[in-house]
């Protein structure tokens, strides 16, 4: 499945930064990780850390997925707001969704410490009405999520002015939020997992498995096989090969960076993480080496050639929003890259 094109930032930046063997046998594992982006990388750390033999393969070079495409924005607010889940799956599931996104991002904090990666940070996140009809809207989001111990913050316009420099009706001010590079976190977790006896092979791609009653037979394109007691799909959005039921819609996504600003250059207050009550919303993050990085203007279709043919327009789109934002910030893209985006019906993930 095409996943991803144009030039994804950390991918330029990090480049190959560690290799990883093809599988040149057949070999046994008591787990196997099927995928080898952010989520096989977090799944191996927790099962190296407990002892299990493990291994992990993936079909692409490492982290060559969704992953290096990822703007790694780390948000306990998922797509679907607190006030629309709760309809869709019932408040106790909703408020406890948005605590586990909310303790997760703690939990990554600490795993980036744990394995010494510095490229995470704790940033709060500014949730802007689009337009003055979204008033209401905020202000019971706010309740609810203030209701259920979130730590928000409610702005009037006045506020947003004077806090964050620029116009907007209101805003929920979270305090919870995160910024990361998941590609580069990938590999420190594939490092250190690996230390700890995690074996990982790329350009492996496995065409054939076969449950078994005691476990899972895998095979390789090259023949080769892979026995092993538990097989765990990591996949990312090409689940959808492997999953009977409709579970996703796949869209398209686009995002760029700017050139680095200035040693003294200053954008925003705190470099919250802002986003927007727009459909499909405008998002924007800035990075360690002051650049900014703004995405959005989804488009409800997988169709990678379509997709790449609309990225300069919509390169040229988002900009024109962040402008609208910030009219006094100059921005002039260095890297524009746009990919596959998998919504469920809730915003919540499968597993
Ligand atoms: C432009 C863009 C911006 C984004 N921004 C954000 C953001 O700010 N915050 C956020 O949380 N998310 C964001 N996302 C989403 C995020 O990138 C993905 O959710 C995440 O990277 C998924 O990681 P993964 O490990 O599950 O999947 P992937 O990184 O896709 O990894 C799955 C791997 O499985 C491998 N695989 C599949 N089938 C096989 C097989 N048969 N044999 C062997 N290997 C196989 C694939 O090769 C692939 O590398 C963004 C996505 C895009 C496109």
């Amino acid at each position: 499945m095409n996943l991803r094109s144009g030039y994804p930032f950390w991918l330029v930046k990090n480049g190959l930064p560690f290799d990883y063997p093809k599988l040149e046998k057949s070999i046994e594992a008591d787990v196997v990780i099927m995928g080898g982006g952010i989520s096989g990388a977090l799944v191996a750390y927790h099962l190296v850390n407990k002892g299990i033999d493990c291994m992990l393969v993936d079909s692409r070079t490492i982290g060559l997925g969704s992953t290096c495409a990822s703007t790694s924005l780390l948000q306990y607010e998922i797509d679907t707001p607190l006030l629309k889940l709760k309809d869709l799956v019932g408040l106790k599931h909703a408020v406890r969704s948005y605590q586990l996104c909310a303790e997760s991002i703690k939990k990554i904090g600490l795993i980036a410490d744990k394995i010494g990666f510095s490229e995470f940070e704790f940033k709060q996140s500014l949730y802007f009405a689009a337009i003055k009809k979204d008033i209401n809207f905020l202000k019971d989001e706010f309740e609810i999520r203030k209701k259920h111990g979130f730590n928000v913050t409610y702005l009037n316009e006045k506020q947003i002015k004077s806090k964050f420099k620029f116009d907007a009706p209101s805003a929920i001010l979270s305090e919870e939020g995160g910024t990361t590079n998941a590609y580069l976190f990938t590999h420190a977790l594939l490092q250190y997992s690996i230390k700890k006896g995690l074996k990982v092979f790329d350009r492996i791609h496995i065409k054939k498995i076969d449950h078994l009653q005691n476990g899972v037979d895998l095979t390789t394109e090259t023949g080769y096989s892979i026995k092993t007691k538990k097989l765990i799909y990591a996949t990312g959005y090409e689940a959808v090969k492997y999953v009977d039921k409709k579970i996703v819609n796949l869209h398209s996504t686009f995002a760029c960076i700017s050139e680095q600003a200035n040693e003294k250059a200053k954008f925003w207050k705190n470099d919250v993480l802002i986003w927007n009550t727009a459909d499909p919303y405008l998002y924007m993050r800035t990075t360690k080496d002051r650049r900014i990085l703004i995405g959005g203007r989804d488009e409800e279709f997988f169709d990678p050639e379509k997709r790449d043919e609309l990225l300069p327009q919509k390169i040229k789109q988002i900009i024109k929003d962040f402008n609208k934002v910030f009219p006094d910030i100059e921005f002039k893209t260095e890297f524009s890259w746009a990919g596959t985006f998998g919504a469920t019906k809730d915003g919540l993930p499968f597993i």
